[in-house]
């Protein structure tokens, strides 16, 4: 089972001394978990960097940070975040950022659907000099047309309001250098909507195509209801441009309506009071409320992140750190042997 493994390295026989830093956030995730870190290290070992894997465990409750910290007494590179609870994988991929030394980040997920594979391409575009390197989906195969039609709806009307273009169909696979982490890191907000953040900091940013692999194993975290909450954070964390609408609606109502008093009270001169008109009541009462609480839902939206955003809390905390190289540091690696008797 450890044969997977290519033996490690010392730094003095590699080529480049740069490090390279893999974000691996998980949650619940443990069925693909080996196959996972046997594909990353198999891929990484035919580069010539050094590297370190940080899997970040958003709050499992299946075990699977075990299994790593086990790995992690004889792969000196692998790192073990562990966080106190799930905390989304916003969050884990922000306590991934705040641990990582690379020249180089990438992060990926850990179902497997972003091939590891494509890791050497993207180092051989960021050696060219990009800042970013974005992994875009070629294809959609296996959604909806419903789906793929919403999503591409969403970025159209999500970038007509924001004053940064977020990318369609780019997810949290890519490479970031140095700068773009700590340009990543200077950001504070708590909602954290990472493909904005992404997006907001700009610098250049290459483009890589790939096809986008089912998972390997268990199922999908995302469901519509987080999904429409993702989309929602997307377009409140980036403008402020529903508040204007808001502004705008109750105004032309506040016109219409005004308008319509002024027709209603002629007509009742004119025409004498024949109170008639109930329908038309009740319609302007519905069409009036209906307004008046989405305008208070986009303001209560706004209210509320701010509310959020004024405590102050920490993004994530996190419970245990295990790293490898703490084990060679303190001369008690294990063999590979040692290890798979113990497993
Ligand atoms: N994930 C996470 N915390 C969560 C939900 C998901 O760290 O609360 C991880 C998950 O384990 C996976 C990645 O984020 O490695 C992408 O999640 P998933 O595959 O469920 O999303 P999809 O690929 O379907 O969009
Ligand atoms: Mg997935």
């Amino acid at each position: 089972m450890n044969s997977f493994f290519a033996p490690h390295l010392p730094s003095s026989n590699r080529k480049k001394s740069q490090l390279i830093s893999i974000i691996i956030p998980f949650y619940n995730e443990s069925p693909v978990l080996e196959l996972c870190l046997s594909r990353l290290v198999n891929v990484l070992e035919t580069t010539q960097y050094q590297y370190e894997l940080i899997f970040v465990d958003d709050g499992s409750e299946d075990g699977g940070a075990h299994f790593l910290e086990r790995k992690a007494r004889y792969i000196p590179q692998l790192k073990i975040l562990r966080l106190s609870r799930n905390f989304g994988k916003e969050a884990a991929m922000t306590a991934g950022l705040d641990h990582v030394k690379g020249d180089a980040t990438i992060i990926i997920d850990a179902d497997l659907q972003d091939p590891p594979e494509k890791i050497p391409e993207m180092l051989a575009v960021w050696e060219k000099g990009a800042n970013v390197v974005l992994m875009k989906r070629r294809t959609r195969d296996g959604e909806t047309w419903l789906k793929k039609l919403t999503s591409s709806l969403y970025y159209r009307f999500l970038n007509k309001l924001s004053h940064c273009t977020i990318p369609e169909d780019v997810g949290d696979f890519r490479l970031l250098d140095r700068k773009a982490v700590e340009a990543l890191k200077t950001l504070p907000e708590r909602n954290r909507y990472m493909k904005g953040l992404y997006a907001w900091i700009g610098l250049k940013t290459e483009i890589l195509l790939y096809d986008r692999d089912p998972r390997a194993q268990g199922v999908t975290k995302w469901d519509y209801l987080k999904l429409f909450r993702l989309a929602i954070e997307g377009i409140t964390s980036f403008s402020t441009s529903p508040l204007h609408w808001a502004s705008f609606i109750g105004f032309s109502a506040a016109l219409l309506g005004a308008v319509y008093g002024v027709w209603i009270v002629l007509k009742a001169l004119m025409l004498g009071d024949s109170v008639q008109g109930f329908p038309s009541i009740i319609a302007v009462i519905t069409f009036l409320g209906g307004i008046q609480l989405l305008t208070i839902g986009i303001l209560g939206e706004y209210v509320g992140k701010t509310y959020i955003e004024s405590k102050q809390r920490p993004n994530y905390l996190i419970q245990k750190i295990t790293a490898g190289e703490d084990y060679i540091q303190s001369g008690v690696q294990f063999t590979s042997m040692k290890v798979a008797q113990n497993d």
